[in-house]
């Protein structure tokens, strides 16, 4: 079950990935990165929280699911860094953020984050292939240090059969 993960831009709010507890506050975006169930939990047609981001090929997903999504859904195009900007009682917010491609499945990215509380990677849940990453490693990834990795290790609980089958 993935928990999703809230992540502080400073003093003005958070962002969330993959985070649809309503009880969530401040939260000033909402990113999905991919449209795979247990990252949807907690999410439906009725959701009006914060803007909510993704890849277009999610948008895509998520509009065949819920046709009446009734917050905003903003596709984002792969490796391409955009700033978001948000309106807060205490001033502007703002946050950068590139969509990478994944490795996982259609739509699937990881987000890089960018500001004022330094470069955050949210890695969903991305596929490691030696190969496959180096011919599309994008640039940006090694251009500088980053500050906080999340990664989702649900499959390295020792209980999950699957990564026990997998490297015997
Ligand atoms: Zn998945």
């Amino acid at each position: 079950m993935v928990n999703g993960t809230v992540i502080p831009v400073g003093s003005f709010g958070c962002l969330t990935v993959d985070y649809w507890k309503r009880s969530a506050t401040n939260v000033l975006w909402a990113f999905l990165t991919h449209a795979h169930a247990d990252h949807l939990q907690g999410l439906s047609d009725t959701w009006t929280g914060a803007p909510l981001y993704c890849s277009s090929a999610t948008r895509e997903l998520l509009l065949v699911r819920w046709p009446d999504f009734r917050a905003p859904l903003i596709s984002l195009e792969l490796d391409e860094t955009v700033i978001l900007r948000a309106a807060t009682p205490y001033g502007h917010a703002t946050v950068q953020v590139t969509p990478l491609n994944a490795n996982h499945c259609l739509g699937a990215v990881m987000f890089l984050f960018e500001g004022p509380f330094g470069r955050v990677l949210h890695c969903g849940d991305f596929r490691w292939e030696q190969e496959y990453q180096k011919e599309n490693l994008h640039p940006i990834l090694t251009s500088a240090p980053l500050d906080v990795l999340y990664l989702d290790n649900t499959y390295a609980h020792p209980r999950c059969a699957l990564l026990d089958d997998a490297f015997r």
